[in-house]
């Protein structure tokens, strides 16, 4: 062999040689689509892990949802385990909640209940609840898995009932009906518009969870803190950058905001899903995501605070809580002010919320604050302002978040937890245990991040595996004889000897109208003229008296503060550059999930 030859191997030896180390050393790059919690997260964990991140969030603000209230309420590391650890992380303190506001209490036509009162003065009312919240546990309780609710045909069954329809099936007195509807559509939506299983499946989720545990602490300015404490860590943020096209290849992907495109190896996509419904992806997502993204049903929740210079409401001060009224007024919030002032936070839910999207702003303030004042008769002199948040009628939410329908777990359930080749998604309503909260923000960044991770050693994600309907109706029969189910269908087996395949073919909910018609409406005419409220009368029961006493106040949220930083990473590509050389991962199996 000449030396020449011998030269010539060695330079293709050493050559292959740096090319390897060279695709070695090269830092994987993601980029994160979405600056609420979950991306957040899933940018932060992605970074950890030695990945260069770029997170692009539409708005000027980071954080996304969160509520007007400038101390949450936090539960403890027993009712959310990661949202507490990332506290401590960031050594984020907070506040022990006081014992008077762990548990809910109820506004009866204007009269304030603790749950001690309800049981001495309206015994008939606190036996009704009891009733409900045994019946409800017991429905939890037959659900042995939470992350695979419909294991069995009758459970699969729950999934095509709504709530409403069993609520009337144990005949609650009007009160406790009417207490039992406020709270649920608080905390999920309205009733009518609930899947029992999704409603049972939560309540097996908290069950051993209590309302202690659930208000255990007050975080002091807000989950916007949290959001602050996560973008303080990451090295690349583009605010104002609404992501408009995503497109993927065997190499990587191309995200495009307006005319300017980013590339990098993968992406989280954590955006609600009407918002994703915005974003053009090549290749589509097949028929089955299109209709989730439409058809997912969101819970309609919007906040109003009322701000006060001082607390009007000490004389017959109730103390600040979670208060369930009977009248329709939503979840209220009377919390200390933390620089002066005082601010009333009022949560309208369900149908109420759906219809006050009719009123503008000003009226839909006027009104409240007419029934407030009428109560404590110093409110309007010490009215200095409101803010609303209608996350409602928001294009990038659609909604307050997500709470399955009827017939919407039978088709969705864990779909957004699989990958689409490079895409990963991520979202309060990508998280089987705790969706529609912080919790299932975090959880699903975290589960985001890890999977692209996953996704880039060559790992492919299975279909999340569900015990499958047919071979379980054996074993739902069994329960179903003569037992807790027959006793909520009315005494009859029907339900469990319901055919799967016809329950598999219940159309998805459609997606709800932007006013529907409702039972109780929140605003009712007052007897008190407003000022500027031209406001059209509504058919109802005038609220009775005003919303709870409370405590002093609060101050209102500071935003969180726009983030531009410089794009030190992710460069912004010319539009036809070349596709990264990173070898491409195994792309991961797309579920063609037909329940
Ligand atoms: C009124 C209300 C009260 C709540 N109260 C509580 C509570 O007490 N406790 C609790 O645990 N949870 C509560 N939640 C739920 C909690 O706030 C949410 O679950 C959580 O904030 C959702 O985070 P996320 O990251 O999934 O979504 P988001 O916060 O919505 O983040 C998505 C982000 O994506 C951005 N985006 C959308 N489209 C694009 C695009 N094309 N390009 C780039 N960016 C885009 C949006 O601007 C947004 O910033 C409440 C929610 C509401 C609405």
């Amino acid at each position: 062999m000449s030396a020449g030859w011998l030269r010539a191997c060695a330079l293709v030896l050493i050559g292959l040689f740096s090319v390897s180390a060279l695709a070695k050393d090269k830092q994987s790059t993601a980029i994160v689509v979405g600056g609420g919690l979950a991306g957040l997260t899933a940018a932060y964990e992605l970074q950890n892990k030695g990945w260069q991140v770029t997170l692009l969030e539409a708005k000027p603000d980071m954080g996304g949802r969160s509520g007007l209230a400038a101390s949450e309420w936090i539960g403890n590391s027993k009712a959310q385990p990661v949202l507490n650890s990332y506290l401590d992380a960031f050594k984020l303190s907070t506040l022990p909640a006081p014992e008077f506001v762990r548990v809910p209490s109820y506004l009866i036509d204007g009269e304030y209940f603790t749950a001690a009162d309800l049981a001495t003065k309206q015994p008939a009312t606190a036996e009704a609840l009891k009733r409900y919240e045994k019946t409800l546990d017991e429905l939890a309780a037959s659900i042995s898995d939470p992350e695979n609710p419909a294991a069995n045909s009758t459970l699969f069954a729950l999934d095509q009932i709504n709530v409403s329809n069993w609520l009337d099936k144990l005949q609650l007195p009007t009160t406790a009906r009417q207490l039992v509807n406020q709270q649920i559509r608080t905390r999920y939506d309205e009733p009518s518009r609930l899947s029992l299983l999704y409603f049972a499946q939560q309540t097996r989720v908290y069950r051993g969870v209590s309302d202690r545990d659930l208000r255990a602490a007050r975080l002091p300015g807000g989950s916007p803190v949290l959001a602050q404490a996560f973008v303080k860590q990451l090295k690349t943020i583009k605010t104002s950058s609404p992501v408009s096209a995503i497109t993927q290849d065997k190499d990587g992907v191309t995200v495009s905001v307006g005319t300017v495109s980013y590339k990098a190896d993968y992406v989280v996509l954590a955006v609600p899903l009407r918002a994703l419904n915005k974003i053009q992806l090549t290749p589509s997502l097949d028929t089955l995501h299109l209709n989730a993204i439409k058809g997912t049903n969101y819970g309609w929740r919007d906040q109003l605070m009322l701000k006060f210079s001082n607390p009007v409401w000490d004389s017959k001060a109730r103390l600040s809580g979670e208060i369930y009224s009977n009248t329709g007024l939503g979840m209220l919030w009377i919390e200390p002010a933390i620089k002066g002032g005082a601010n009333v936070i009022i949560n309208l839910s369900g149908d109420n919320a759906r219809l006050l999207q009719t009123f503008g702003d000003k009226q839909m303030a006027d009104q409240v604050l007419i029934r407030l004042h009428a109560f404590y008769p110093k409110a309007r002199g010490a009215f200095t302002g409101y803010e609303i948040r209608r996350y409602s009628t928001d294009p990038g939410t659609g909604g307050a978040y997500l709470a399955f329908g009827p017939g919407q777990i039978s088709k969705y359930w864990r779909l957004w937890e699989r990958p689409v080749q490079r895409v990963v998604f991520a979202g309060e309503h990508t998280d089987a245990l705790y969706p529609g909260t912080l919790e299932g923000a975090l959880r699903s960044g975290q589960r985001a991040a890890s999977q692209v991770q996953g996704l880039s050693a060559g790992k492919s994600f299975d279909p999340v595996s569900a015990a499958p309907v047919a071979a379980a109706a054996a074993v739902a029969a069994k329960e179903s004889k003569g037992g807790f189910f027959s006793n909520l269908f009315g005494g009859s087996d029907k339900a469990a000897s319901k055919p799967v395949e016809k329950v598999a073919e219940v159309p998805a909910q459609p997606v709800p109208a932007p006013v529907a018609p409702v039972a109780a409406p929140v605003i009712a005419p007052a007897p008190v003229a407003a000022p500027q409220a031209k406001v059209e009368p509504v058919k109802t029961a005038p609220v009775k008296k005003a919303p709870a006493k409370a405590q002093p106040a609060k101050k209102p949220v500071a935003k969180a503060e726009a983030v531009k930083k410089p794009a030190a990473q992710a460069k912004p590509a010319p539009a036809k550059e070349q596709a990264a050389k990173k070898p491409a991962a195994k792309p991961a199996t797309v579920a063609d999930a037909k329940s």
